[in-house]
């Protein structure tokens, strides 16, 4: 199964754009801090934060196949969109320039959060054309209500200029961009196999649900040891996990391969979400604090810091056998930490506040 999965997969073109395999390695000091073996199971961390394109994280795989789909239909400028701290967007407009095409991006910000630091500052430094939106009026919500409307000028807009523009959907959840992250269950597995382990859960934030169904559809054709957990960021279920269904089965006919998957294949944890997307929450700001010191890894305030408080929060409930082995897949995002520094000082007591003092 695993080898003729690797040759379908194989012959479907991408650009290299992520710096891969992404290290696995062990969180033992973590371990340590959650009780130790006899209460803590072992804890692998997938290092795709350290993917490269401007920072690093999970888009850069979606993008390897997007950006080469874009390049073979003679695109000359990418467009997508996202809230203002968009990781997705901060990373197509790198993949962008990798490849010598300018982005255009349509951010959903109100007038107060347009200040320029972390995802919106790289953004800017890469060039990126970008028009802003009024925020989601429902806080539950990725996208705002004039999104789509913004989206549609846009491209008119560039086609007025004699500009071929290639809409990268949102969080480049598309079968292509699934792609990426059946490739990346592919690579884990390779990874699990050398080291002997046998992992019986994977963790991984949910936004718009591309990486949860790579992740899943390539276990199942890696024949992996492991269940995958969603840990949602954003409300939408039971229509989210429908989208997730629609966009792992089209990868899997891009893939020729008759795996179907049903909502019955998604676990999504939808206890982290809190106030809202991108808002934090009591958990959210202690699993920063807790990776930081036992591990000197930063989270994002938005998507792994909530991954990882359902992680905490289920092996505080005994949910997860102390002698088995979980994989935590971190997905990156900490330019947005820079956003954030104002919650993040408070919080901890640590950070220096405006003036740089530290306590
Ligand atoms: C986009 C993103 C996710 C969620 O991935 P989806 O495929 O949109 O579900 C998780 N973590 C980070 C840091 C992200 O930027």
């Amino acid at each position: 199964m695993m080898t003729s999965v690797i040759g379908a997969m194989e012959r479907i073109p991408r650009v290299p754009l992520a710096t891969l395999p992404t290290p696995l390695h062990e969180a033992r000091r973590l371990r340590d801090a959650l009780g130790g073996p006899d209460r803590c199971p072992r804890i692998l961390l997938k290092r795709d934060d350290l993917t490269g394109l401007a920072l690093g994280g999970n888009k850069a795989r979606k993008l390897e196949f997007l950006v080469t789909d874009a390049l073979r239909g003679g695109a000359t400028v990418l467009v997508t969109t996202g809230g203002v701290q968009s990781n997705h967007a901060r990373m197509t407009a790198a993949a962008g320039r990798m490849v010598g095409l300018p982005t255009s991006l349509v951010l959903s910000a109100a007038p107060g959060e347009r200040e320029v630091q972390g995802n919106l500052l790289l953004d800017r430094l890469l060039g990126a054309e970008i028009t802003f939106v009024e925020p989601p009026r429902d806080p539950m919500k990725l996208t705002g209500p004039d999104e789509a409307a913004a989206l549609a000028e846009l491209e008119a807009r560039l086609r007025a200029r004699g500009e071929r523009p290639y809409l990268v959907p949102l969080g480049g959840s598309t079968p292509l961009g699934v792609l990426g992250y059946v490739a990346g269950a592919l690579e884990l597995e390779g990874q699990l196999e050398a080291a002997g382990a046998r992992p019986e859960r994977l963790y991984v934030a949910c936004g718009s649900r591309g990486t949860a169904a790579g992740l899943v559809l390539g276990a199942r054709l890696a024949g992996a040891s492991y269940a995958v957990r969603g840990v949602a960021v954003s409300g939408g279920d039971p229509a989210s996990t429908a989208f997730a269904v629609e966009i792992a089965n089209g990868a899997a006919e891009l893939l020729g391969s008759d795996a179907r998957l049903t909502p019955d294949d998604f676990e999504t944890d939808q206890s982290q979400i809190g106030p809202g997307y991108g808002r934090s929450t009591p958990a959210s700001l202690e699993a920063i604090e807790l990776l930081a010191l036992t591990e000197g890894v930063l989270l994002d305030p938005v998507y792994t810091a909530k991954a990882m408080a359902g992680l905490v929060a289920d092996i505080r409930a005994g949910a997860i056998d102390p002698a088995a082995t979980v994989v935590f897949v971190h997905t990156g995002g900490q330019a947005a930490l820079f956003a954030h520094a104002a919650e993040l000082a408070v919080a901890t007591g640590r950070v220096g506040g405006r003036d740089g003092s530290a306590r």
